[in-house]
């Protein structure tokens, strides 16, 4: 519903240009708001917000949000960060330094401001974790020194960044823990299970799953997920969290990959491979104080859910493109070079 003009806010989406980003701007936008989206464009892109070109309530800036950034908004979505393991493990060390001087950027942003801020904190901070399902009083089995680590203690570094401002500076903050989300506009050479699965599946190519495919995960449809960001930014001020915001229903790798054979009739067979360092065993998001609180809950199931994901990623692959997936990996890691050596802070 579109706000009247009194209530409407200029928010700015870091990392907007990304998956999850662009599908939070297009709801603040359908809402009523102005967007100020901000991206260095290192795992998203311009198509992802091709769609808003014209669109006088959203702006675009290209910059890099571990240098600090001087604009006048209402309210922060901190989502800035390469999600998928691939990714966030090509340069882990930019991957630490956007979670972590990133943050502080944007707290001071907030701070200066007096505006309120939420951070996109994950799943992962829970690390392989020992108790399940994870509840957010949870501590986490994180390892500080593996491959994972730039991801996982760059966010929970974050974490306390978020509440150390929220206690020294009274800066009014909100913590998601986001568990696996999935939908149209991921990256299609990103290496996490739902892309991999559903476009080697597409192209007839084997399904790739790592171990024996019994570890576990809880996949939330990013439309839920974006509806969980907004209700908890617009919660009351003493809601901080953080909160768990993921859909609960469990499935094994395997039988994920069942799913999309059967949604795509593919005739894929499966190939096993090594299980990654630090793979977490199993995941799935206690949601208690995110229904109690922000009477949230997912609606879309995976099953349903795989149907436009599998339709988007359909749309994107050309039959008259014939390389393999293994071979988009390398040209798109090729292309993140590029991003990553670009230098931040220019305009679009
Ligand atoms: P994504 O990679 O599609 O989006 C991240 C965006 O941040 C990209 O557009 C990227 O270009 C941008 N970015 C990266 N580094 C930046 C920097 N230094 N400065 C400016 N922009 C930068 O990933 P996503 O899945 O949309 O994830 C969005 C957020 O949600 C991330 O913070 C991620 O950690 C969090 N999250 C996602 C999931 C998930 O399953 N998708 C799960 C848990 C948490
Ligand atoms: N900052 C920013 N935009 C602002 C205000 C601050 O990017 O509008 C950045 C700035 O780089 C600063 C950081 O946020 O270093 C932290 O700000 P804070 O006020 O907490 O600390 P200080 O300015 O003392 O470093
Ligand atoms: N996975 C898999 N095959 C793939 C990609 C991932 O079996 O082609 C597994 C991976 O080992 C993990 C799970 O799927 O157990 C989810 O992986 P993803 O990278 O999507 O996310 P995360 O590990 O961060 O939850």
């Amino acid at each position: 519903m579109a706000h009247l003009y009194e209530s409407r806010k200029r928010i700015l989406v870091t990392g907007g240009a990304g998956f999850i980003g662009s599908h939070l701007i297009d709801e603040l936008l359908r809402d009523g708001h102005e967007v100020l989206c901000v991206d260095n464009l290192f795992t998203g892109s311009k198509q992802n917000i091709d769609h808003l070109h014209g669109q006088p309530r959203f702006e675009f800036i290209r910059h890099d949000v571990t240098l600090p950034l001087y604009v006048e908004v209402d309210e922060i979505y901190n989502l800035a960060c390469p999600a998928s393991p691939v990714h966030y493990q090509y340069d882990p060390l930019q991957t630490i330094k956007t979670s972590v001087q990133g943050a502080i950027n944007m707290l001071g942003l907030a701070k200066r401001l007096r505006c309120r801020i939420l951070q996109a904190s994950t799943s992962e901070v829970y690390g392989d974790p020992t108790i399940h399902p994870q509840t957010e009083d949870y501590w986490g089995n994180v390892n500080p020194i593996g491959v994972r680590s730039c991801y996982d203690e760059g966010k929970r570094c974050a974490e306390t960044l978020f509440f150390d401002y929220h206690r020294q500076h009274a800066v009014e903050v909100k913590v998601a823990r986001i568990f696996n989300t999935y939908g149209p506009r991921m990256h299609q050479s990103d290496g996490r299970v739902v892309s991999n699965f559903i476009v080697q599946a597409l192209r007839g190519e084997p399904i790739t799953i790592y171990g024996d495919g019994t570890q576990t995960r809880s996949f939330c449809y990013v439309d839920d997920l974006v509806n969980g960001l907004v209700r908890l930014m617009d919660s009351s001020t003493d809601l901080i969290g953080p909160v768990n915001l993921g859909n609960p229903a469990e499935f094994t790798i395997r039988e994920l990959a069942q799913f999309v054979l059967d949604e795509t009739r593919s005739s894929s067979s499966i190939l096993t491979q090594p299980l990654p360092q630090d793979d977490p065993k199993q995941r799935r998001p206690d949601i208690v104080l995110a229904r109690a609180k922000l009477s949230w809950t997912p609606r879309v199931s995976l099953r349903e859910g795989l149907k436009p994901t599998i339709a988007y990623f359909r749309s994107l692959i050309q039959p008259a493109v014939l390389v393999t997936s293994r071979e988009y990996v390398a040209y798109d890691m090729a292309g993140l070079k590029a991003a990553s050596a670009y230098p931040a802070g220019g305009q679009a």
